[in-house]
């Protein structure tokens, strides 16, 4: 037992921190009788030395008289602090069991009263201080690391982060972020089996880990997901140099079994200078310059760039623009596919979602305008606009392609207008529109503001013979409870979930739960945001019904869905 405490054939290492030389002999005599193998005991006189004893030579254990000490708790914690990978029993003179509880929350594996030591005690103490530690350590190894690579797991890597971010507030150099995904990961698990797709991993880690300097921090973030930190690049070109280099590393020849994999990465490079910049918006931007490079076809690592920010114009100024927009005819309507995944991909409809062409700023995007036009109340006069331009187009669509439908989005605002169904009425009938061609989209947000109005208003769309969906499922927390009191249809998934279908279906759950608790409720479940074909494949084995993204097509103009149906 004893020998386990320090390898085999190595001396066990106590050292002694007493100003007093008399206990320092007597204990020191205690340990060598009680000691069956090999021990060095050694003394040190005061806490100081005894840090830098531990830190540079280490110990087996270290035991520490507090009789002397003017302040001994704030020196044990101090120490225990400073050396947390050793060990360490006070000795005090007195009984006292408020003082023992104080010393082990300072650290201290165990607390011997002077008096009553012996061999014996002394000996059996160090023993279980030693065995204690180890295993404590072990844990907290396991709690941060990945068990099947020994890498940093997502854990550590933020914690690495925020001290390097913190440590650039203070030097001023640059933060450097990677996010690595493994392209194809599925389909090695899936054709090859996961005992391939662990191979993978591992190797993958093994190289990662070879390249880096000790400073640097490679981590398993999740599924096939690896994010590196790096200090002190201090240029683009060698920071690009390393993320090839990496790259490189991955696309090595690997053995599995008889076959010779190919494997390839994607990679997305975020340099932070500004140390304001949040955890999560550095981790963020990485994880969108990897998609990017997904995009791109995969094998290549991409830079994060910020979007030039549109020059800020106040509010003030958007509103009255906003309120001769419709007068003046800048505003546009795109449309944007959506389709099945019931067999096939087939063509089921499309969404409307509207866009200014400000006279100065160009096409601006709903985000920009959408806010303004709630608060005013511009809302109720574009979203009119906007359902009548889309029921006239989806008519003239379905001369060729009668099972189209369009889909139309509703704020919350516009759902808590009581003239709300008298315009729709209207529009319905004046244009001679069967309902079932019509789905008002409303988002979960909004039903959440006013549920008992929202429902009232939607039972009587509903009545109507209007299709009804809840859109952006996820982005809120609205409960099951709440969704079986609305009289829907469709639910359209919230993107951000979507895009967080990572190739190695890591984070699958609440896009499943999503799934499984809309079609619990009879209703049809429409994913949005959908980028990629792995994000697609995942779908499809999830159950999902339909969807719609930039995989298939982006909002377009009216122009483009015609062609687009006339090519069919
Ligand atoms: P929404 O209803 O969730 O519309 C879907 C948004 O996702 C659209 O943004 C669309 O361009 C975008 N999108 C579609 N596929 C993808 C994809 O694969 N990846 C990504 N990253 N984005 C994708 P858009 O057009 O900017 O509209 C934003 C929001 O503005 C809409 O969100 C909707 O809430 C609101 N909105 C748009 N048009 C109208 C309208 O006529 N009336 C009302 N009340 N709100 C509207
Ligand atoms: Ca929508
Ligand atoms: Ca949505």
């Amino acid at each position: 037992m004893l020998q386990e405490l320090e390898g085999a054939g190595k001396p066990a290492r106590v050292l002694l921190v007493t100003d007093d030389p008399r206990t320092a002999v007597l204990i020191g005599e205690m340990l060598r009788a009680g000691w069956t193998t090999g021990l060095v005991v050694s003394h040190t006189g005061s806490v100081a030395d005894a840090t830098h004893e531990l830190l540079d030579h280490g110990a087996t254990c270290a035991l520490i008289d507090l009789a002397g000490e003017p302040s001994p708790i704030p020196a044990l914690e101090q120490l225990c602090a400073t050396v947390s990978h050793i060990p360490i029993i006070a000795i005090s003179d007195r009984s006292d069991e408020e003082f023992d509880v104080t010393a082990v929350r300072a650290g201290a594996q165990d607390v011997l009263v002077m008096s009553e030591l012996n061999a014996s005690v002394l000996v059996r103490s160090v023993r279980h201080a030693v065995v204690r530690k180890r295993s404590e350590a072990a844990l907290a190894r396991q709690a941060l690391h990945d068990s099947l690579t020994s890498l940093p797991n997502r854990a550590l890597f933020f914690d690495r982060l925020r001290v390097a971010l913190d440590r650039s507030r203070r030097t001023g150099r640059a933060v450097v972020v990677m996010f690595l995904d493994v392209d194809a990961f599925k389909t090695i698990n899936d054709t090859l089996g996961h005992s391939a797709g662990d191979l993978v991993l591992t190797v993958l880690a093994d190289r990662f880990s070879r390249l880096l300097r000790p400073m640097d921090t490679v981590a398993r973030f999740g599924g096939d997901e690896f994010t590196f930190v790096f200090e002190g690049l201090d240029s683009e070109p060698e920071t690009a140099l390393l993320a090839e280099r990496i790259r490189a590393s991955a696309a090595l020849p690997l053995a599995f079994a008889e076959e010779q994999l190919s494997i390839s990465v994607s990679i997305g490079v975020t340099i932070v200078t500004d140390p304001k910049t949040p955890l999560e918006d550095a981790i963020r931007h990485a994880d969108t310059a990897m998609y990017r490079a997904k995009d791109l076809g995969g094998a290549r690592f991409e830079r994060f760039d910020a979007a030039p920010a549109a020059p800020p114009m106040p509010d003030a100024d958007l509103e009255p623009a906003l309120r001769q927009a419709l007068a003046r005819s800048e505003l546009r309507v795109h449309y944007q596919p959506r389709v099945s995944l019931n067999g096939g991909t087939g063509l089921v409809g499309f969404e409307a979602l509207v866009r200014w062409e400000h006279p100065e700023r160009g096409l601006m995007e709903p985000v920009d305008f959408i806010p303004v036009a709630e608060e005013s109340g511009l809302i109720v006069p574009i979203g009119d606009w906007v359902l009548e331009q889309a029921l006239d187009q989806v008519e003239r669509w379905r001369q060729s392609r009668p099972e189209v439908t369009i889909s139309v989005n509703l704020s919350g605002r516009q759902l808590q207008d009581a003239g709300l169904l008298d315009r729709v009425t209207t529009r319905m009938r004046r244009g001679g529109h069967d309902p079932s061609v019509l789905c008002l989209e409303v988002s979960e947000e909004a039903l959440a503001a006013d549920p008992e109005a929202a429902s009232r208003q939607l039972a009587a769309l509903n009545e109507m013979g209007i299709t009804l969906a809840i859109d952006d499922f996820g982005a809120g927390d609205s409960s099951a409870a709440d969704l079986q009191q609305m009289p829907v249809h469709i639910l359209k998934i919230d993107r951000t979930l979507v895009s967080r279908l990572t190739a190695g279906g890591a984070d699958s759950a609440d896009v499943s739960a999503a799934v499984e608790l809309g079609h619990r409720l009879g209703l049809c479940v429409v994913a949005e945001g959908v980028e990629t074909d792995e994000q697609l494949a995942q779908l499809r084995d999830l159950g999902c019904d339909g969807a719609q993204g930039f995989l298939f097509s982006q909002p377009m103009p009216q122009e483009g869905v015609c062609s687009l149906l006339g090519n069919r």
